[in-house]
């Protein structure tokens, strides 16, 4: 399917609940706030756009983040003729929202994940762009429809995110067409820049340095694990992983933190060498071929890492061949 699919199933609907992933990060907040602008202003539609988790401080400064609401609350403010989500890459990951979806309703699916099902009913999922708010951005254009400077920020920031600051392979020359258009409509990419990667509160750097110095290295400095402990949970985590494979020798960096009751959340990232998207597989998860994740059972911390440390180091044999 297309995105011609999506369009016509847009405009087809009435009453629409928009959402995003668990955890969200600067991609999911950015395309659901452009997606409920352009339902509801550009579209005449009803909309609610709910979070499944509330958001991280950092993506706090996003203007229209009042909008949104928590799955208690849009539960409330049915009845839906249509469910929109984005950057969802398997319906496990919308957590409370999946409560609020009822027989009937059309699933719309607007992603760029390879592990993307693509069981809903109108699954438009573009492995080639970067981000999905680069795919809102197509959108947009479709209809005819300018972005106001808010919702360019708000896809700024998804696009500058997913792509790490447009360095990932991900990035195209189509993505920085996209961010230059957005730029000109008025994102505000000076101040995004700075409370999504510059700024950040002294607790979370604290943090990094704590993960960092618990990180072992494994197969000549080829594999790097390291794990959020319960008493770091309440900081920002986002970018640790990455720390890690910053290290020239690591092809794989993971990260693991505690969720509740002996599950455990893994982040995987690639220098290139294997596809963690595929492996992410084996823990009831998925992603990108260079950054994925997922969720393990284990009865505490050192298994889990042991059990990851085995997948890993079992991958990245079978990739030297
Ligand atoms: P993270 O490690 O949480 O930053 O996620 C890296 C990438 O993998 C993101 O694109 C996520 O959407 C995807 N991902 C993470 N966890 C899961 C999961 N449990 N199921 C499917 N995709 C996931
Ligand atoms: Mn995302
Ligand atoms: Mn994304």
């Amino acid at each position: 399917m297309t995105l011609h699919d999506v369009v016509d199933a847009l405009n087809a609907h009435q009453r629409f609940l928009v959402t995003t992933h668990q955890n969200p990060d600067g991609d999911a907040v950015g395309s659901l706030l452009a997606m409920a602008h352009l339902l509801r202003a550009e579209l005449d539609k009803y909309v609610v756009a709910v979070l499944p988790d509330p958001v991280a401080k950092r993506y706090r400064f996003l203007p229209g983040l009042n909008t949104l609401v928590l799955p208690r609350i849009a539960g409330k403010q049915g009845p839906f003729d249509a469910l929109v989500t984005l950057d969802v890459s398997s319906p496990t990951r919308i957590g409370g929202v999946n409560d609020l979806i009822k027989p009937g309703m059309t699933r719309i699916n607007i992603d760029h994940h390879v592990t993307n099902p693509r069981s809903d009913d109108v699954c438009w999922v573009n492995t080639e762009a970067s981000a999905t708010s680069e795919m809102v951005v197509d959108i947009y254009r479709e209809l005819g429809a300018i972005p106001t400077p808010d919702v360019a920020t708000a896809l700024y920031t998804g696009i500058l995110t997913d792509t790490g600051q447009f360095a990932f392979p991900s990035t195209t020359a189509k993505t920085l067409h996209a961010a230059a258009e957005l730029v000109e409509q008025g994102a505000a990419h000076e101040q995004v820049a700075l409370e999504t990667y510059r700024k950040t509160e002294a607790k979370n750097v604290r943090a990094l340095g704590q993960v960092i110095s618990r990180m072992q290295l494994f197969d000549d400095d080829s594999f790097a694990i390291s794990w959020v402990s319960h008493d770091e949970l309440d900081v920002d985590h986002e970018g640790f992983v990455n720390t890690m494979l910053d290290i020239d020798t690591v092809e794989i960096a993971a990260l693991i933190r505690p969720l509740d009751s002996g599950q455990w959340k893994l982040s995987m990232r690639s220098a290139g060498m294997v596809d963690v998207a595929e492996l992410a597989k084996n823990v009831a998860g998925g992603g990108h071929p260079l950054a994925a994740g997922g969720t393990l059972k284990a009865a505490d911390i050192n298994s889990a890492l042991a059990s990851v440390t085995e997948m890993c180091l079992k991958a990245l044999t079978s990739a030297r061949g």
